[in-house]
């Protein structure tokens, strides 16, 4: 069993009997199972709420790893499960298509095609899609008749998933995939353009290099499971600049700011440019089941487009489109379309810098910053993240801070009161 401190002794008493029986054959995530606190017994959600096992009722301030945009349980997407649960809650895609899918791609591409992005890839997870946009950006090039552009170009504090390819392009220093190191494909990491030395630099590498790169991936402008770092708008558009002065495709890797996080539906949209492949999932179908999309520009599907099979994109998870996921993202886009998403993000962002401000005066504070939904206290380092999550489980939230930060990525639809009382934990704690 994972974390014997005594400390933890009275939770697993106080735990229903499959606790016991299972803890000891789960292989939790991130996670050094020997000392790792113990996990806790969920019974239920509700709104932003988390029920334990025990009876206690935490407010969440993260939504499942952002994924819970509407809330936890939001009885239309429900409701849309259950109704495809009824008729139809998997078939292949392989050679059969499904109303719930291709409604989907409809929608998306409806929110995406006036950018040019009108092609949907589906998967099932943020690093399956990553990995699609990958090999799409390598075979663009192949299938052009361009030998040797077989590299990506990514930057430190990324973070795109940890499947193969995703962490190869993943800052190895962000303290993830750092046991790895050397086994992984290696890929051109570097400084994000945030000024103009570091622009000259990357400019002139790419100049350098430009035959042997395929494509640039980013995640536009916040770094989310790398250390929640934010940049501004004109990062983007000179990467835009870069990647159409060296030739090179752009990936906006989206699964974290996608779907109303930073302000805007997609993040790319506030700095006006457009990637040439985007990849979504987390709250995309609002933080209920797993999915994710790829989503090309008309000038890479083109690439694909051939008699010649070789040319195709072989690639076809077994859970690719799933009806049920299908359906509860379809129920998702409804709630944005009628519900005023991103005015409670404008709501959240206030209220997380006047919450969260307060907290840069402390002597053991880095740095305080917020975007849209995403309110982050760094601080100088964290001796002890076991007692600090532990704080707040005493506070009566869910936070969970990692490496050296402290972070709120609420539902988008959290009420006043419960954002005021995260932020409220977030100082006392700290102090
Ligand atoms: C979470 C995340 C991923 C990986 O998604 P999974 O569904 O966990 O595989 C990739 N990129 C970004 C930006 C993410 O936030």
């Amino acid at each position: 069993m994972p974390g014997n401190a005594s400390e933890n002794k009275g939770l697993a008493e106080a735990n229903p009997a499959w606790y016991a029986a299972g803890l000891d054959h789960v292989w939790l995530p991130y996670a050094q199972m020997k000392t790792a606190s113990l996990p806790l017994a969920v019974a239920a959600t509700h709104g932003s709420r988390i029920v334990l096992a025990d009876g206690r009722e935490l407010i969440d301030g993260i939504a499942s790893w952002w994924t819970a945009c509407h809330g936890y349980n939001h009885p239309h997407i429900r409701a849309a499960v259950e109704r495809q649960l009824a008729t139809m809650p998997h078939v292949m895609f392989g050679g059969l298509v499904h109303e719930q899918a291709l409604t989907l791609a409809h929608r998306l591409t409806g929110m995406l095609g006036p950018h040019g992005l009108d092609r949907v890839f589906f998967s099932e997870s943020g690093s399956v899609a990553v990995e699609v946009a990958l090999k799409m950006a390598l075979q663009y090039w192949r299938n052009c008749g361009v030998r040797g552009r077989e590299q990506i170009v990514a930057f430190k504090g990324g973070y795109h998933g940890d499947t193969t390819g995703a962490m190869a392009v993943s800052d190895p220093q962000s303290g993830f995939h750092g046991s790895l190191a050397g086994l992984l494909p290696r890929q051109i990491i570097v400084d994000l353009p945030l000024d103009e030395a570091s622009t000259t630099a990357l400019d002139a590498l790419l100049a350098e290099q430009a035959e042997r790169i395929a494509a640039i991936i980013v995640e536009p402008l916040v770094q989310g499971a790398g250390g929640m770092r934010l940049h501004d708008a004109g990062v983007l558009q000179t990467l835009r600049a870069l990647a159409d002065r060296h030739e090179l495709l752009l990936i906006f890797d989206e699964i974290f700011t996608g779907f109303g996080r930073t302000g805007t539906m997609f993040a790319f949209e506030q700095a006006g440019v457009t990637p040439d492949i985007i990849t979504l999932s987390k709250a995309l179908t609002g933080g209920t089941l797993p999915l994710a999309a790829t989503v090309a520009q008309r000038k890479v599907f083109d690439a694909f487009w051939s008699d010649d099979p070789a040319k195709a994109l072989m690639h076809g998870p077994t859970f690719m489109a799933n009806a049920l996921a299908c359906a509860a993202a379809n129920a998702s886009l409804d709630l944005f379309a009628r519900e005023p998403r991103l005015a409670q993000v404008g709501r959240i962002e206030s209220l997380l810098r006047e919450g969260l401000e307060p907290c840069r005066k402390l002597a053991e504070v880095e740095d305080v910053r917020v975007k849209g939904a995403t309110g982050v206290v760094e601080l100088k380092r964290i001796e002890n993240l076991n007692r600090l999550r532990q704080r707040f489980i005493d506070e009566g939230v869910f936070v969970r801070p990692f490496g050296s930060i402290v972070y709120l990525t609420p539902a988008l639809t959290i009420a006043e009161d419960d954002l005021l009382k995260l932020t409220g934990a977030i100082r006392r704690v700290l102090a």
